[in-house]
């Protein structure tokens, strides 16, 4: 009887090998921005069963000796998928990770770069120390699987927030730029002199609702137009296709017009769900998850109209 089970099985293998093996992930849509410098585009939307919680963009950066990798998918196989599509790129090592923040779509695919020195805010260290568990909760509910060997990597070089340094990594010159609290109180901006390319991280992203949960978004409104004065020709985004300056203007208006609108409605004395219906989204209602993210996008503005003016 188990000798015939174990038939069974092996024959199943053969004949529907689709049943046995895991489905593969979405593939990396690789942008060569540079002979150095590779985006890595992953799918857009929130995880699911088809994505496998594969939904960020990561970036290659080719050094001297080595490679440095910036954001690393949510579990450690988008992490080893991540990393078969940079072999086909480049055969050497991965030798630097960067994190842009804590969330876990960003950092916990770091798992699957071992031996690299991983870069990341101070804020972003601590916050991901606290959070890991919960971030892989949260993929593992949405997509309904199970990441037993996904396990937080914790930066081992850490750099305080509102600062810029500017480094060279592999015998390239980079800027990390830690700006005031934007999109998390840990981000790390990634800009690099020589293509004149912002990896923003999820201060700005593309045809994607920015999520305010953990945001201060009055001081990311500072930080986007300090963007705007910077020397950049594309950003890489947190999510969604690269950022020509023209869309950046556009995105860093459509947050300033929503946060005037928010404030404008607090000080006439509407309550939150009164200024909700009084705000034009018409903008924002074109983006992905839209309906996600948005409700609570406007309560967290609120709630800091109202704290400011308290
Ligand atoms: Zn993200």
């Amino acid at each position: 009887m188990r000798v015939n089970k174990i038939l069974l099985v092996s024959m199943c293998a053969v004949l529907f090998p689709s049943i046995v093996q895991a489905a593969s992930l979405p593939a990396v849509k690789v942008e060569k921005i540079s002979d150095r410098v590779y985006a890595l585009l992953g799918p857009i939307g929130l995880p699911d069963k088809h994505n496998q919680g594969y939904m960020v963009n990561s970036t290659l950066i080719i050094g001297d000796k080595g490679l440095i990798v910036v954001d690393t998918g949510f579990t450690d196989k988008i992490g080893h998928h991540l990393a078969r599509t940079i072999k086909t790129i480049s055969t050497k090592p991965v030798t630097h990770i960067i994190n842009t923040h804590h969330h876990g779509d960003h950092t916990l695919g770091n798992i699957a770069f071992p031996g690299a020195e991983v870069i990341s805010s101070a804020k972003c260290r601590e916050a991901l120390d606290t959070t890991a568990l919960e971030w892989i909760g949260i993929v593992e509910n949405l997509t309904g699987m199970k990441f037993p060997n996904t396990h937080p990597v914790l930066a081992n070089k850490t750099y305080p927030a509102d600062s810029r340094n500017d480094i060279t990594l592999q015998g390239v010159k980079l800027q990390l730029w830690l700006p005031h609290h934007s999109h998390t109180a840990g981000d790390l901006m990634v800009y690099l002199p020589n293509e004149k390319v912002l990896l923003s991280g999820d201060i700005v992203v593309h045809d994607e609702t920015p999520q305010f949960r953990d945001a201060n978004v009055k001081s990311w409104l500072g930080t986007l137009a300090a963007i705007q004065q910077a020397d950049f020709n594309k950003i890489i985004p947190g999510h969604g296709p690269l950022m020509n300056k023209t869309q950046f203007t556009q995105y860093h208006a459509m947050l300033d017009k929503f946060y005037q609108g928010v404030e404008a409605g607090y000080k006439q004395g509407l309550t939150d769900s009164e200024v909700r219906k009084s705000l034009d989204l018409s903008e924002w209602q074109k983006l992905h998850n839209y309906d996600e993210f948005m409700g609570g996008n406007i309560n967290r503005a609120y709630l800091e109209v109202e704290q400011a003016n308290f």
